[in-house]
């Protein structure tokens, strides 16, 4: 079924909010199936959403709003969607009375403007919100849908996932969609592509990549009378993909990078300890951004100014001659975390993040030191990019080194 979004709010067509409802919104429609083919945002105007709504009509199945349903003045998604409609506005005075109840629990005295939120029209069935005041409306007629949702993204999310979420699946019950996400990292998105070339023009199960900070996902979605069916068409996707890019995928769906050195260390009896320069303390947290991270971790060292660098015991002739930017500072520094911090493994990362050269070397320029106590190993790389961007990428890249270090 042909799907688009509406995002409304003046805020929005000013800048000053960001449409993350309609990110969320597409992020979800795969996995039931439906096809996006439209994204729009409209102002808070009458005229023009009602221009908006007509078009969607005339092109889609599924119309999905959100915004507009405050108790304002601007804010006119019912009143426009009844006019569009053509039926007339009533008052449904059980909400009424439920909005009095919420209000009086909080001892507030309810504006008489929140009555505009109990509005509804003979097509619309009302759905609750079980965050805010501002109920959302589902609108069927002549086999199209229109689904009105709240702006808030707390409140908008909870309500799809809650009301819409099952409804929608409830209409389109006839399939299972199944999606896995393959993550790769180390080649970039034309290289993926080409090598993923023979798959990427199927239908079922259909592919799709997507350039992430952490490498090129591949997204396989299948659609089958059971699930059981839609998973067996997935692993078969699965095992060509994996025949041909199996040395640059490290994980699925949720992985995370960190996790997957984690439970490396994990298996290997291993423990980490870190010492960071430009970075600031960024290897580390995202270190801990896993669960068990407790159990391996020991801990980091954050030198920014040469002589705390000295003070944690990098020598100053080391830093003279060879500079902090260099394979033999990143080397020193994992030696050291390793020692200081009594850890199996150290793992270090210096560089340069902006605004200005350090020692002759670019912006973007990354030292990665790694020390297991046996050996010794740098990888230097270049990231364009703003400072933290290469900050970003710098850990992503210090870890997926540390991986490949373990396997
Ligand atoms: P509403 O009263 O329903 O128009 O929405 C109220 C608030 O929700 C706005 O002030 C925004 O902060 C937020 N909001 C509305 N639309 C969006 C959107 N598309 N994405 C993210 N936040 C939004
Ligand atoms: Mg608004």
């Amino acid at each position: 079924m042909k799907t688009e979004i509406i995002s409304i709010g003046t805020e929005l067509l000013l800048g000053e909010i960001t449409d993350t409802n309609s990110a969320y919104i597409a992020s979800q429609l795969p996995l039931l199936g439906l096809d996006l083919n439209f994204m729009s945002t409209v102002g808070d105007n009458q005229q023009r959403l009602i221009e908006t709504l007509r078009q969607a009509w005339q092109r889609s199945d599924i119309i999905i709003t959100t915004g507009g349903l405050g108790p304002t003045q601007d804010d006119i998604t019912r009143e426009s969607i009844a006019e569009f409609v053509g039926e007339e506005i009533t008052i449904d005075h059980t909400l009424v009375q439920k909005f009095e109840e919420l209000f009086r629990y909080y001892k507030i005295e309810m504006p008489p403007s929140n009555i505009k939120q109990a509005a509804v029209i003979p097509s619309a069935e009302i759905i609750q919100n079980p965050r805010g005041t501002a109920p959302g409306w589902w609108v069927e007629r002549d086999n199209k849908i229109i689904i009105t949702m709240p702006g808030p993204p707390r409140e908008m999310q909870l309500m799809w996932t809650k009301e819409i979420l099952p409804r929608l699946q409830q209409k389109i019950a006839s399939a299972a969609i199944v999606s896995k996400t393959l993550k790769t990292f180390g080649l970039t998105e034309a290289e993926v592509d080409e090598r993923a070339n023979p798959f990427l023009s199927t239908k079922n199960p259909s592919l799709a990549t997507y350039a992430k900070f952490d490498g090129i996902y591949l997204r396989i979605t299948a659609k089958a009378s059971t699930e059981v069916k839609a998973q067996e068409l997935i692993a078969q996707r699965e095992n060509d993909l994996r025949a041909i890019l199996n040395d640059y995928i490290w994980g699925v769906d949720s992985d995370t990078v960190e996790r997957i050195v984690g439970a490396l260390l994990t298996e290997r009896g291993l423990s980490l300890a870190t010492m960071e320069s430009y970075t600031g303390g960024f290897l580390a947290n995202v270190i801990t951004n896993a669960h068990e991270s407790s159990k391996y971790f020991k801990g980091g060292l954050v030198a920014y100014a040469d002589d705390s660098r000295i003070s944690f015991g990098l020598s100053k002739q080391l830093i003279s001659r060879y500079g902090i930017v260099s394979s033999q500072a990143a080397e020193a520094m994992a030696t050291i975390a390793r020692e200081k911090l009594g850890a199996s493994m150290g793992i270090s990362l210096t560089g340069v993040m902006g605004p200005e050269e350090i020692e002759g070397q670019p912006i973007g320029t990354i030292f990665i030191g790694l020390d297991d106590g046996q050996h010794k190993r740098s990888f230097s790389k270049n990231y364009p990019g703003n400072r933290l961007q290469v900050k970003q990428r710098a850990v992503t890249s210090a870890l997926f080194e540390l991986r490949k270090f373990l396997l």
